[in-house]
């Protein structure tokens, strides 16, 4: 495994300032009306409208913890250049939050992460940073404060274990995400180590094509290009595999891709001891993220609801899986924020079944999404990385809309 150059300074706990840092966190992120909310058994009328809230919903605890660590970096380091390898969370306005506070990030136009200097501070993200990344931070000497997730550091865990032992981790999981980047890299400190990412049941259907009666692998490179390692050779990588995750997927997806794979190892090498030698698998859905999950099923199933609002950005991997889930079962909008809610008439959202990446899915403009019932049931949840403040703005909104009158048509 590779070494750093030379000696850095790396905060991994917090930087001691917590308590420093409260008051302003709870300025920027609390909301005393999601706190009402709560109290109030996670329900609340507004006029012809009944919310109900998820018992489990917003900042899990990695993101609880990296936006934490920021504030402290910045209390910390006042007269320091203070950089973020790319967005802390997929959160717009908790980005923005935190370059207002004069956090750099090397993501955007004009920055150079090749001009850093040794007195410049860098925090890395929850979702982590590859390793060649994490390796020229430390030979420049920059001062890390090291955010990344303990959930994601599990399973990096268990990647570098199956390239110790010459095992090539499937992910399921988006090639392009930061976390899954990352996760990948770690298979590469290994001389042997390999990685392939599957995003959905589809893909995973063509990995088992292979592994039962092979191909052309050319062929499969081609479309897998951006999702295998460098070197890959489905004619030898798929000959022992063990599994990991974006932790953000959705559990039942991941299950089923699992459960797939396993299938067709079976089929190619049998089962028992011969499965055991070509074939492994642990569960790295985050615990946070099967919560917030597992408590949008329990809402769905216990309450008639009308229609279901899921916040968080566009790009926020967990609350898409959100919104999938619940837009199988009723009218579901993916919304940014408060302001997304236009009027009674019109939503600003991102379609819940448009799978094309944030950058290239179109937003979407819907009429009538509130239905004119004498009563109305919304169901709201939020993703990992949406405060409880953005939560308590839109339920401030949904109540002014409930209470509006009827627009002039
Ligand atoms: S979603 Fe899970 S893995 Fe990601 S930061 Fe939150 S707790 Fe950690």
């Amino acid at each position: 495994m590779t070494e750093a150059a030379q000696p850095v300074r790396m905060f991994r706990k917090g930087l001691s300032l917590k308590h420093e840092v409260a008051d302003e966190l709870t300025a920027h992120y609390h909301s005393t009306l999601v706190d009402e909310v709560r109290a109030a058994g996670y329900q609340r009328r507004m006029g012809r409208l009944q919310l109900y809230l998820a018992s489990e919903f917003g900042f899990c605890y990695g993101v609880d913890r990296a936006v934490d660590y920021a504030y402290q970096t910045r209390r910390r380091f006042p007269d320091r250049s203070i950089y973020l390898t790319g967005e802390i969370i997929h959160n717009p306005r908790v980005n923005d939050r935190l370059r207002d506070a004069g956090i750099r990030f090397l993501s955007d136009a004009g920055e150079d992460e090749l001009a850093l200097r040794p007195d410049d501070v860098v925090i890395l993200p929850a979702f982590g940073v590859t390793v060649s990344m994490l390796l020229r931070l430390q030979q420049q000497g920059c001062t890390l404060v090291d955010t990344t997730c303990g959930s994601v550091l599990n399973v990096w865990k268990n990647v570098r274990q199956y390239a110790r032992d010459g095992f090539t981790a499937i992910i399921h999981g988006k090639a392009r995400h930061e976390e899954t980047v990352a996760t990948a890299s770690q298979a590469l400190q290994y001389p042997d180590g390999r990685s392939l990412v599957v995003v959905d049941r589809a893909e995973t259907g063509i990995v088992c094509d292979y592994i039962r009666r092979g191909g052309d692998a050319s062929a499969f490179l081609s479309r897998f290009a951006g999702a295998a390692s460098p070197g890959f050779d489905p004619r030898r990588d798929l000959q022992r595999i063990g599994l990991a995750n974006q932790t953000t997927m959705l559990m039942s997806e991941s299950l089923a891709i699992g459960e797939m794979i396993r299938e067709a190892m079976i089929d190619r090498y049998g089962d028992g001891a011969e499965l055991d030698r070509h074939y492994r698998a642990f569960d790295t859905i985050c615990s946070a993220t099967q919560d917030r999950q597992d408590a949008i099923e329990v809402l769905l199933s216990d309450r008639d609801l009308d229609l279901m609002i899921v916040i968080g950005g566009y790009n926020s991997s967990n609350t898409r899986n959100l919104a999938r889930l619940a837009g199988k079962r009723v009218p579901t909008y993916h919304i940014a924020d408060a302001n997304d809610l236009v009027s009674r008439r019109e939503v600003r959202h991102r379609p819940v079944h448009d799978d094309r990446s944030a950058a290239t899915a179109a937003e979407a403009r819907s009429r009538d999404w509130l239905p004119d019932l004498p009563l109305v049931s919304v169901g709201l949840t939020a993703g990992a990385s949406t405060p409880d403040s953005a939560v308590g703005q839109v339920i401030d909104r949904l109540g002014a809309l409930a209470g509006q009158p009827e627009p002039a048509q």
